[in-house]
């Protein structure tokens, strides 16, 4: 699958000067034996971005992010890790070497580029048409009408398909392309008498890109009242698959890693709108509803999504949907509230970008504005309207844990139904009523999926359980020292012991890389970014057998405590002989804990 040699790859990371990658992004100091700069990943005043130049990996102690040098082309640059190693290898003049392939599969990705080349002209060649030709003047007016500049249309590659039938399918034949060729593209269709005649005609083309920003094909919207449907999108073929991508991901990538929020709204003129007025983190729907691929895409380019979908009731069933597929991803749902019947290129229009930007601003947590499409919807005039409004309002402020958003919300619902906070609180803490009895478990947990809970809270990554640090110093001890490190972890029960799930991962990799390359595996992301923050938390770290040894033992007193609440409450083991053993280990770890003590005091 892989398209280089490992070797090569590897002959990359070490052509690579860290420091001279990074300093170009963001200025370094040294610190110790650390480099420490402000994050070009997100904006602070003081330094917490760090930089590890032997192991040539970062982490950023405010945002979280991290990984290898790899990792850090793609995140400053938008690329993808093919293109980010291909970019380094010809920066650092190292020639990478193809990995064999088997024929089928180099046939099949031949045939793929061969798609993605003709589709790449058939954009160049719209845009021509749309800016070139006394045919699309009725075009460039529509689009100028709706407020949208050559600039950022020219960005976004916006074109236009003449009416001819077959203006694309005789160009392409004769640059050398086959029936074949454009028929798997999406281009052309069949007619009755099995001619092939120009899918796209008299429309304006919005070509739709992946994340690379490579054309998979086209979404065209008509010209002409008299034209059925307003929009045609590129059928699925081999190169595009409807709702898999999301409209102008490729161009959104950088700004919306640097805001840490991207934008999703729905329509392509809504897109290019809100790049124009400077809302670069926008990407838009494809004329489908919210994907589950979609969803891990938007989760791929920022933490925070800000929904600004039209405010009519398609709108916001797609906003629930939204909610629903985001359910139990990391991602933080926020609303951007626009009014009734007008999208955010209208309200562009009317309101500018200040106004806009100010709405996308004022974004509110996705519960808040449930809490608010409740109390609008029901007569809170009327008791049996407030009483409905409450049996509402249970499954979205139920399962939210206590939280200045919880309070603020119930303040906000009490006021509106005029009943005081308290009383309100009492009201939803009692069980539902009548058939709203069907949407709870029968542990009295709501069926709905939780709303996204806890909105104000900061991204879920920098919030550390105190489990989770001691396993992490543990971790990070063994780094110091890879030899007695592998020991360490090698007395370990993993499974018992080490309970965040990435950190058992990472102790597993440990086990077996620790001592040289560490290389987490191919696709895991979380992984990766966790060791480099290992690594530079490491090189930060002193250096002593003892403190390895501390860091050992608490751990594993921190499991054998575990063990002895699991015991107690009958889980099995024997609780005095675990006692036992945990007096043996606290005395041990007040030994190291000396020990180490004592060798600061000499070093100082
Ligand atoms: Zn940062």
């Amino acid at each position: 699958m892989a398209l280089y040699t490992d070797e090569s790859i590897e002959r990359v990371r070490q052509a690579v000067d860290m420091l001279d990658l990074v300093g170009a992004k963001t200025e370094l100091r040294r610190s110790g034996s650390q480099w420490m700069g402000t994050c070009p990943f997100h904006d602070e005043r003081t330094p917490s971005f760090s930089v590890n130049a032997a192991d040539k990996v970062f982490h950023c102690f405010g945002c979280g992010e991290g990984g290898d040098i790899f990792k850090f082309v793609q995140l400053t640059d938008g690329l993808p890790f093919r293109e980010s190693l291909e970019q380094l290898a010809d920066r650092y003049g190292v020639t990478l070497e193809l990995a064999d392939e088997d024929p089928q599969a180099a046939e099949k990705r031949q045939h793929r580029d061969r798609l993605l080349e003709l589709l790449e002209r058939t954009a160049t060649w719209y845009v021509r048409q749309l800016w070139e030709t006394d045919e699309a003047r009725g075009p460039r007016e529509y689009l100028a009408e709706r407020g949208l500049e050559e600039q950022a249309l020219r960005e976004f590659r916006v074109g236009y398909a003449p009416s001819a039938w077959d203006a694309v399918l005789v160009g392409l034949r004769r640059a050398g392309f086959s029936e074949r060729d454009l028929w798997d593209a999406g281009l052309v269709r069949r007619s009755q008498k099995g001619g092939l005649y120009d899918f796209f005609r008299r429309r304006v083309q919005f070509p739709l890109c992946d994340a690379r920003g490579r054309v998979l094909g086209f979404g065209g919207r008509a010209v002409g009242p008299d034209q059925k449907p307003k929009y045609v999108n590129s059928t699925d073929n081999v190169v595009f698959h409807k709702g898999r991508n999301l409209f102008g991901a490729d161009l959104a990538r950088v700004a919306a890693a640097k805001a840490s929020e991207v934008v999703l709204c729905e329509g392509y003129t809504d897109v290019i709108a809100l790049h124009q007025a400077g809302l670069r983190n926008t990407v838009g729907l494809m004329g489908t509803a919210l994907t589950e691929d979609q969803v891990g895409e938007l989760a791929r380019l920022a933490p925070v999504v800000l929904l600004a979908l039209d405010a009519d009731s398609a709108g916001q069933e797609a906003m629930l949907r939204a909610a629903k597929v985001a359910a139990g991803r990391r991602l933080e749902l926020r609303v951007v509230v626009l009014p009734t019947g007008q999208d955010p290129a209208d309200l562009l229009l009317t309101e500018g970008p200040d106004g806009m930007r100010e709405r996308v601003a004022a974004s509110v947590p996705f519960v808040r504005f449930r809490v608010d499409r409740v109390l609008a919807s029901e007569d809170l005039g009327s008791a049996e309207g407030k009483d409905r409004a409450v049996e509402e309002l249970r499954p979205v402020l139920g399962p939210l844990p206590a939280s200045a958003l919880r309070d603020e919300l119930l303040a906000h619902a009490s006021d509106r139904l005029d009943v005081v906070p308290v009383k309100l609180a009492e009201w939803l803490a009692q069980p539902p009523r009548g058939g709203a009895a069907q949407a709870m478990t029968r542990r009295g947990v709501p069926a709905e999926p939780a709303p996204q809970s806890a909105p104000a809270a900061p991204p879920a990554r920098t919030i550390v359980s105190p489990s989770a640090r001691v396993e992490r110093s543990f971790l990070i001890q063994c780094l110091v020292l890879p030899q007695e490190g592998r020991a360490a972890l090698a007395t370990l029960d993993l499974e018992l012991d080490i309970l965040t799930p990435v950190y058992r991962r990472a102790a597993l990799l440990l086990m077996e890389q620790l001592g040289g390359q560490l290389q987490a595996p191919e696709g895991d992301e979380e992984l990766a970014s966790t060791l480099a923050e290992l690594q530079v938390r490491s090189a930060r770290a002193q250096s002593s057998r003892a403190a390895l040894e501390a860091e050992r033992l608490r751990l594993e007193l921190a499991s054998l405590e575990r063990r002895i609440q699991s015991a107690k409450t009958g889980g099995g083991g024997n609780i005095v002989e675990l006692a036992q053993r945990r007096e043996e280990l606290q005395s041990l770890m007040e030994r190291e804990l000396e020990e180490t003590l004592l060798q600061t005091k000499h070093t100082d």
